[in-house]
């Protein structure tokens, strides 16, 4: 374990920290040296769930955020509860899901608005006549969960990360990585409780509830409730740390379609090609760009958010699969055997899947077969492992 940082393109620059759904269009406006074509992802406000088209997306949130009630369409896009808009809206809709009925209040700059009943599908464009700069607040409740959204028009909300980054380092990563406890009162009464501006209270409370649930996993607690919050508060975020930080945790949750995003420049790159690309499952379907990219060892920073050891040595073992290194790959599975506990559901699998890719890739089939074996209920793995096994 240690600290640990991602390399993120800055395709967002724009809109500088704060993220928004415009960052999809953002991404198609790559520099033309980067090797593959960039897709257009929709991703999930309430998870970060990543979607390849509107239809799916919609069916992904009816599927699994029927109790959230509600979500926002800005500009015909599903937006996060905290929204960047530069120019002018063109659309703006409140989507009740359903059979509810829901409230929703509106302030406009300085003007408000209220409506009842409301269900479906609502335009609220007609409040929006003549407003250009400034920011949109709606409340929307629908039996008993209320939800906020804010949409910054033209003006950047004020937000700075580089103080909470160094603290977040100091008091929470740097002791986790020597095996010691954060300082979680200490940052937790600097940086969250007293702390008025709301973007860097909640960008705060996503660093502590990521370190917490670390501390926790490391102390043998349950620690899911933390791992989704921590993910929940950095969604938002654009800040390298938010960004490695969300990295971490989709590959610890193994919830890989968070990894979507991750190019050739990023680290998690190989995580993405091995969970994501069925044809890069033995090995990676463009290989000259690969070994451009990661013949070369990444040095190891100081500065960046904690790592578990069990992902950071799992992502090692990926560049040695890749690579055709299988002493070193060897090595490095049987510390990972070594790492797991026994209710570590998603590591073990991870592991399992792993295990079974190497022994195909090397044509031992009966053994990839027996790891196979244990994936046979995992919703992600499964179709992979009756193939083999059918
Ligand atoms: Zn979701």
């Amino acid at each position: 374990m240690g600290i640990f940082l991602d390399i993120i393109e800055q395709t967002a620059e724009k809109y500088g920290q704060f993220i928004d759904q415009t960052r999809s269009v953002a991404l198609n406006r790559l520099p033309p040296s980067l090797p593959e074509k960039s897709p257009v992802f929709y991703e999930c406000p309430f998870c970060g769930d990543v979607s390849l088209s509107v239809d799916a997306q919609k069916q992904h949130i009816i599927e699994k955020h029927a109790n959230q009630h509600v979500y926002v369409k800005a500009d015909n896009k599903v937006i996060n509860d905290v929204f960047f808009v530069e120019g002018s809206l063109s659309s703006l809709d409140v989507v009740i899901l359903g059979n509810q009925v829901g409230k929703v209040k509106m302030n406009v700059g300085d003007a408000h608005y209220e409506a009842q009943n409301i269900s479906g599908t609502k335009s609220l464009m007609k409040h929006l006549k003549g407003f250009k700069n400034g920011v949109i607040s709606i409340f929307i409740s629908v039996l008993s969960t209320s939800k906020e959204y804010t949409i910054y028009c033209n003006e950047q909300p004020e937000f700075t990360s580089e103080d909470l980054d160094r603290s977040a380092l100091e008091y929470l990563f740097i002791p986790l990585a020597q095996g010691k406890a954060p300082d979680f009162s200490y940052f937790n009464s600097h940086y969250i409780t007293k702390v008025n501006n709301k973007l860097e209270r909640r960008y705060a409370a996503g660093l502590h509830d990521y370190s917490l649930a670390f501390f926790m996993a490391l102390n043998k607690e349950n620690a899911k409730e933390y791992f989704e919050s921590a993910l929940s508060n950095l969604l938002i975020f654009n800040t390298n740390f938010a960004m490695t930080a969300r990295r971490i945790l989709a590959l610890r949750m193994n919830s890989f379609r968070l990894l979507y995003k991750c190019r050739i420049n990023s680290r998690f790159y190989l995580a993405n090609q091995f969970f994501n690309v069925t044809e890069s499952r033995y090995e990676i379907a463009s290989v000259s760009s690969f070994n451009d990219k990661f013949g070369e060892k990444i040095d190891l920073t100081e500065y960046g958010v904690f790592i578990d050891e069990f992902t950071e040595t799992f992502l090692s073992a990926l560049n040695a699969y890749y690579n055709n290194d299988f002493n070193i790959l060897a090595g490095l599975t049987e510390q990972l055997n070594k790492m797991i506990l026994p209710d570590e559901r998603n590591n073990q699998d991870k592991l399992f899947l792993l295990h079974a890719r190497i022994a195909r890739k090397i044509g031992k089939i009966t053994e990839a077969k027996e790891y196979y074996q244990n994936l046979i209920y995992n919703p992600l793995f499964a179709d992979e492992a009756e193939e083999l096994l059918k």
